[in-house]
């Protein structure tokens, strides 16, 4: 069992001193599991285009399990002790036993009462929505930082869930050395080891904050561009092809720099960073935004984002409001942004997908994959620096060759020349004012000739 369903088995492998209840990670969760997907309240909002459980059935083979069977039920409001009632729980079990499958996926959140009883009704695992996107975070986090935060979460998760892991092995092992207080007693021992992990993962968490706060600020010397986007959207793809080989080692600055930032060359001297976020999905759980803010810091301090979109996907339109809602609610909707439809080798005949481009203007089309549309983007992101950056005026000796590099390297240079009598490059340049103090401060010798005009 170990190895082959490690998500499942780790609860019935479980012994009273196995590891970490908390964490599967290692462990590939529900991979080759059949699943069947379930969804006992449907959103309000959802794309007509797509049956209600299309989009689960995406996150649930993101994570390798095979859906094998859907069913649905629009309640009005959930059934207090079992989410949804008696008649739609046999109809769940009559199919899991016919289709052999190993667990059941709730496109809703479930109390963890509500889990309980339907693990037993059901004698099977049952995930519910909020426990699948912490799934596929983890599976996805790289960083130390993300890393600790889904334990964090997980953690959290867990804590008011061990009964349910209790019973459930109660079950499993016909009551055998759980039976009672000696339950009860190592459910307890769980519950304070759980708890002072959870401090720990706070304090070390807030550390790495602290620390990360001083590498994005120290980065306010560079244009900096935040990649985000619904999961899949194509980020990590994106940023590779934008920026290549063009990352600096042995640059002092970048030994500060995580893999998700690279440094990236747009033409014309001209070198920004860019930065990967973590993929966005529809109605993320509250607690669960809440637990990532940090890392999506990369967005918030931006000077620009790019919206990645899947532009082959269907309901691509109703992926980038879910995008939009979470840029809303970590309060980056006033950065400036450009809508980047990707996978356009993909696209085919999408009518929808070519028609909306046509109509938004700040949208580039692009194929990450085949590297096409790559100089457009570049020069899309270069526009709108020299069309909303304000403009500085410097007069820079032409002995100070590390000023000079440094205007024309950091902004968008839109006008330069010589003055050889009185040995200066007058320069004119478009940059964000949080680079240009950054200058003032380096190169204090050189005054600014005003401009920084509509700044
Ligand atoms: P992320 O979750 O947004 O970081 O997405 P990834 O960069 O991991 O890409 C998700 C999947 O989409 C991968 O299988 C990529 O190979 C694929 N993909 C990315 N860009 C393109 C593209 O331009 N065309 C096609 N056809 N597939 C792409
Ligand atoms: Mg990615």
């Amino acid at each position: 069992m170990k190895g082959s369903l490690p998500g499942l088995s780790r609860k019935r492998s479980a012994s009273r001193t196995s590891s970490d209840p908390a964490s599967s990670s290692g462990d590939v969760f529900l991979a080759g599991a059949p699943v069947v997907l379930v969804s006992g309240i449907v959103p309000d909002r959802y794309d007509p285009a797509e049956t209600p459980l299309q989009e689960l059935r995406r996150l649930v083979e993101t994570l390798n399990a095979s859906p094998v069977a859907e069913i649905t039920q629009n309640l009005k409001a959930p059934v207090p002790a079992s989410f949804v009632g008696a008649g739609k729980i046999n109809e769940i079990k009559r199919s899991a036993s016919a289709l052999a499958a190993r667990a059941v996926v709730f496109d809703n959140e479930l109390t963890p009462a509500q889990q309980r009883n339907l693990e037993n009704s059901l004698n099977l695992r049952v995930v519910d929505r909020t426990e699948l996107i912490l799934e596929i975070f983890a599976l996805r986090a790289r960083t130390s930082q993300a890393r600790l935060q889904v334990e964090l979460a997980r953690h959290e998760y867990m804590l008011p869930r061990l009964r349910r892991r209790w019973t459930h092995l109660e079950r499993q092992t016909g009551g055998i050395g759980v039976r009672g207080g000696m339950g009860e007693k190592q459910m307890e021992a769980d519950r304070r080891r759980i708890q002072r992990r959870v401090r720990d993962l706070k304090r070390e968490l807030a550390r790495i904050d602290l620390r990360r706060r001083r590498e994005v600020s120290s980065r306010g010397e560079f244009y900096t561009v935040g990649l985000v986007g619904y999961t899949n959207a194509g980020k990590t793809t994106l940023i590779n092809a934008l920026t290549g080989s063009s990352l600096f080692a042995e640059d002092r600055l970048f030994a500060t720099l995580d893999t998700r930032t690279r440094l990236c060359r747009l033409g014309g001297g001209l070198e920004i960073l860019v930065s990967d976020t973590v993929g966005f999905i529809k109605r993320v759980p509250h607690s669960l935004v809440e637990s990532f803010l940090a890392t999506l810091e990369e967005a918030r301090s931006a000077d620009l984002l790019l919206h990645v979109v899947d532009a082959s996907e269907p309901a691509f339109r109703h992926q980038m409001e879910a995008v939009e809602e979470v840029l809303e609610e970590i309060g980056a909707s006033d950065i400036p942004a450009l809508v980047v439809f990707n996978k356009m080798d993909a696209v085919g005949d999408g009518i929808i997908a070519r028609n909306f481009l046509w109509r938004r203007h700040d949208a580039v089309a692009v194929s990450a994959l085949a590297g096409t549309g790559l100089d457009e983007l570049r020069s899309a992101i270069r526009n709108e620096i020299v069309s909303s950056a304000p403009e500085f005026h410097v007069d820079v000796p032409l002995a100070d060759g590390k000023a000079i590099h440094f205007l024309l390297t950091r902004g968008a240079v839109i006008h330069s020349d010589t003055d050889e009598t009185a040995n200066l490059m007058r320069m004119i340049v478009k940059m964000p004012r949080h680079i240009f103090d950054h200058f003032r401060r380096r190169f204090p010798h050189i005054p600014p000739l005003g401009g920084g005009a509509g700044a």
